[in-house]
């Protein structure tokens, strides 16, 4: 089980990243935290965690679109924690907006951290984790991963990206204890999704409410939005012996949306 286990999640100071950390505490394993946020307050929670759960939680600041600091991520995780057995990548961003006004800085913003940082943390902790055989890598996708919607170039192509990445990896590693998923959440209320409602609002000239009941839930068919607690529980699962034989593929927690 992945009681004592090592973890880095990224993006971790908020929604489900914060839910997969704190699930992971829970389950006696150490973490490291990322992500931006006020720094009291992730004191408060890194300190939280560790008193609650008597597990060691540190946190790094890394910018995941910065190759050089998710290095720096990985080895302070190696000094910190002793070793790195699972990583959890996690950090995403997101922009809505049709494609001829889509601004160029926003594309390699979202293709550097939802999908080339994952390939950055992966290569330097999956050598450790091939060593002592025995290592989980999590990618959160998302329903958009495997079907697009419109306004959402770089988010739909740095999703799919990320379900190749995770497929290759599953394969390059089967042999050596590691295996590799994504997780492709549907829609969950976190702060990334406050802001595309308001954004969906703006660009469709529709109201905030009708965005969560006419576009966002009416694609889920079970019409609720998926919580942060059963993405940490499916995250958990993916850590467990149970799911050793599970590689190279994607896990959908989106009430149905893909099923279509
Ligand atoms: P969120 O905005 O609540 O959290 C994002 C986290 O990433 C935060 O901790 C933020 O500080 C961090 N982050 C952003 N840019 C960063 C950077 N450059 N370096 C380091 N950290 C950075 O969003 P969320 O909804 O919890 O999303 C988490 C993941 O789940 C993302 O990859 C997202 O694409 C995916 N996802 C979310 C949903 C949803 O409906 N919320 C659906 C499918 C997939």
């Amino acid at each position: 089980m992945p009681k004592g286990k090592n973890a880095i999640v990224t993006g971790s100071t908020s929604g489900i990243g914060l839910g997969i950390a704190s699930a992971f505490c829970e389950a006696g394993m150490n973490v490291m935290l990322n992500g931006f946020g006020d720094a009291e307050k992730i004191e408060s929670v890194r300190a939280g965690l560790e008193a609650d759960h008597g597990v060691t939680v540190r946190y790094n600041s890394a910018d995941m679109s910065k190759p050089d600091q998710i290095r720096d991520l990985a080895e302070y995780a190696k000094a910190e924690l002793g070793q790195v057995d699972v990583v959890v990548n996690n950090a995403g961003i997101q922009h809505v907006e049709i494609i001829e006004d889509f601004p160029d800085e926003k594309w390699d913003a979202i293709i550097s951290i939802n999908l080339t940082a994952a390939f950055h943390l992966i290569k330097h902790t999956v050598k450790d984790m091939k060593a002592r055989k025995w290592g989980r890598i999590i990618n959160l996708a998302s329903a958009h991963g495997l079907v697009a919607s419109p306004f959402k170039s770089a988010y739909v192509a740095s999703k799919h990206g990320v379900i190749g990445l995770t497929k290759v990896v599953g394969l390059e590693y089967a042999e050596d204890g590691i295996t590799c998923n994504a997780i492709c959440p549907g829609w969950v209320k976190t702060g990334l999704v406050e802001q595309q409602i308001a954004d969906q609002a703006r660009t469709t000239g529709i109201s905030e409410e009708n965005v969560i009941r006419d576009v966002m839930l009416a694609g889920q068919p079970t019409k609720e939005f998926v919580t942060v607690e059963q993405l940490a529980a499916t995250a958990l699962f993916l850590c467990s012996d149970g799911a050793a034989s599970i590689t190279g593929t994607s896990i959908s927690v989106d009430g149905g949306w893909t099923a279509r």
